[in-house]
């Protein structure tokens, strides 16, 4: 899983033509999937809030490693460009920039242009790769949604 560090930017190419989104709960650094209160959630137990957030398989250049992006809903939101090439985003070179100093500043997705000239490796599975990365055997089908235009506001604890 990929956040930008602290006051840096991370170049990526995406290797998914669709952003995985899920609500998930942001705690010790990482974000952790919400289950729902009435499927036990531990995160909602223990009163932490749910937020979107939007997994994308990627190549994090230069050195072109592969890496599941985590894209927050403010960053999701704010940038139209990411929006309306979701479904076809394969290709695509973006940028996640992070807007201050703290971990937790807000990020910034930025679309820089398509990327040319070679071939790129096959995306994979996103709901396997989830469910290894937090050790849980299956995700609810509900899981998968978009940020709602009239949801709650963006998210700035990317
Ligand atoms: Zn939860």
């Amino acid at each position: 899983m990929l956040y930008p560090p602290a006051g840096q930017g991370v170049n990526l190419v995406a290797l998914d033509n669709s952003i995985f989104g899920t609500d998930s709960h942001w705690y010790d650094g990482r974000a952790f999937p919400c289950f729902g209160i009435d499927l036990d959630c531990e995160g909602c137990k223990h009163g932490q809030v749910a937020r979107w957030y939007g997994y994308l398989p990627s190549l994090w250049l230069p050195s072109k490693t592969k890496v599941l992006a985590c894209i927050s809903e403010g960053a999701f939101r704010e940038c139209l460009k990411l929006q309306s090439l979701n479904g076809s985003l394969r290709g695509w070179q973006y940028r996640l920039e992070r807007m201050g100093q703290g971990k937790t500043a807000p990020v910034r997705c930025v679309i820089t242009g398509p990327r040319h000239g070679e071939p790129l490796p096959p995306s994979w599975d996103i709901r396997a790769a989830l469910m290894t990365l937090w050790r849980v055997d299956s995700l609810p089908k509900s899981l998968q949604r978009e940020p709602s235009a009239d949801g709650p506001p963006p998210d700035r604890q990317a």
